[in-house]
């Protein structure tokens, strides 16, 4: 049933695709394509139709849908998202002007009085504000002016894209020359691909997490400072043994008290679900987070929209595993490092931290390596009287504590320039690139 669903938008849009060229050589006019302004036209709705399917790849790729989302992780998802983000306004921005351009051609009109004469047409003016919405949400979402905002900030403009999308789709509907066309089957394509995008954001971004708070109430129990910075959060709630997580998997968290409510954040599962209770493990690092470990209170509500995530066993090629974390980066290999001791998969985790006060879960590791499965290699940058291993986590230094390395597969996760430096040293003292798998904070 997944992989069905996986291939329902890719055969409509090429479907959409064939009936715009069958449109276009057999149109109302004969063949669009044997004039100048007939060959616009085709190429301008081409441009719109490729723009439209664009748009709705989009949402599709961000809507956290269970039948794409465990296939390739959140994170892949969310960076084809960007880079289809950076193609697709090209696509929007040629739709205008040939469509102009092939009318002026036809009227024998100037291209700006044509411009200003189609400006007039129904739907023509929420369209335009539409896509200037799209363009300005992609704008922001350009490396060099992201930077510059809050992630807030930037994520209340992104937003705006579903705005620009709801108001260009009157014009689509309208005035779509394919939409119009003798032969219905382009419409009724395009109706199914618009409703099949439509009903898998609702349901999987807003409906799903609505529904599993409806089941299972979901609540905070309490919570426990593992270190100063980290604070574990225990959430408790109804049938939660129906609740499958996989050691590895986050979840995106809406705590439901005054001034939290209009933000969701992505938090990994911090242990193995045991069917009793949830826990998440948070580090004070910005505003959210900050009045997170300030005010949180057992009894307050959440919605969780999740589990996500490939970050899982079900990656493993081989039958030894290498973790390796950098602070905060511990939560999920802390519980994959519960499910591979229990399952007696021989792995090793280095972890990072700066300081011995700064080691969340130090006793729970210590407790997992009793199953004799399991062992930590503590590596700490500014504790001079540490008598373990000191300094920063390099491949060099992983290829001497786990020799066998290349045999294994790697669990990455921590601060991106750790990570990135890790996967490129392991790679190339000869660990295959199928057998390293990373988890980057940031959607
Ligand atoms: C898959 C995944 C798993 C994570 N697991 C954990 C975990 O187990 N424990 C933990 O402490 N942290 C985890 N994080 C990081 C955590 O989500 C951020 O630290 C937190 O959202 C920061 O919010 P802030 O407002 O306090 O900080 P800010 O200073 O506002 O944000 C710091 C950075 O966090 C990211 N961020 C902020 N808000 C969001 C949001 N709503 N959605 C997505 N990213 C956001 C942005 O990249 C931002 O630059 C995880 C992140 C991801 C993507």
């Amino acid at each position: 049933m997944k992989k069905i669903l996986l291939l329902v938008f890719p055969a409509g849009a090429l479907l959409a695709v064939l009936f715009w060229y069958g449109n276009s050589v057999d149109s109302p006019v004969g063949s669009l394509f044997s004039d100048q302004a007939g060959l616009l036209l085709a190429l301008g709705r081409l441009a719109g139709i490729v723009g439209a399917l664009g748009v709705m790849s989009q949402l599709l790729l961000v809507s956290r849908a269970k039948w794409l989302e465990p296939l390739f992780g959140l994170d892949r998802l969310t960076r084809l998202h960007h880079f289809n983000g950076l193609i697709i306004p090209f696509a929007l921005l040629i739709h205008p002007p040939l469509i102009v351009w092939s009318h002026a051609l036809q009227n024998g009109a100037g291209f700006f009085s044509q411009y200003l004469a189609i400006l007039k047409w129904d739907d023509i003016l929420p369209a335009a504000a539409g896509e200037t919405l799209i363009l300005t949400a992609v704008f922001l979402s350009l490396p060099f002016t992201r930077r510059r905002l809050s992630y807030e900030a930037w994520h209340s403009v992104h937003l705006l894209a579903y705005a620009g999308l709801a108001f260009a789709i009157g014009h689509q509907l309208e005035l779509g020359g394919d939409l119009a066309a003798e032969l219905r089957y382009f419409a009724w394509t395009w109706y199914g691909l618009l409703a099949f995008t439509g009903v898998t954001v609702l349901w999987y971004r807003l409906l799903r997490p609505l529904w599993f708070y409806k089941k299972h109430g979901f609540v905070v129990d309490r919570t426990v400072m593992e270190t100063p910075d980290i604070m574990s959060v225990y959430i408790k709630g109804n049938g939660l043994e129906n609740f499958t997580v996989e050691p590895g998997q986050f979840a995106l968290l809406r705590f439901w008290a005054p001034g939290f409510k209009l933000q969701a954040h992505p938090f990994s599962f911090s242990r193995a679900a045991d069917g009793k209770e949830l826990r998440f493990s948070i580090k004070k690092l910005g505003d959210f987070t900050a009045k997170l470990h300030a005010e949180l209170k057992p009894g307050t509500p959440l919605l969780i929209d999740g589990p996500h995530g490939a970050f899982t066993a079900a990656r493993m090629r081989t039958d030894k595993a290498l973790l390796v974390a950098g602070g905060i980066g511990i939560t999920p290999l802390r519980a994959l490092a519960e499910q591979l001791a229990a399952r007696k998969i021989e792995s090793v985790l280095v972890f990072s931290n700066r300081g011995r006060k700064d080691i969340p879960f130090e006793k729970e590791l210590a407790e997992l390596e009793k199953t004799g499965a399991f062992r930590t290699v503590h590596v700490l940058s500014e504790e001079s009287e540490w008598p373990g291993e000191k300094g920063r986590v390099d491949a060099e230094r992983l290829k001497r504590l786990v020799p066998d390395f290349a045999e294994r597969d790697a669990f990455l996760c921590g601060p991106p320039p750790m990570m990135a430096a890790l996967n490129a040293g392991l790679r190339r003292l000869g660990l295959p690139k199928k057998q390293v798998h990373f988890e980057a904070f940031s959607l």
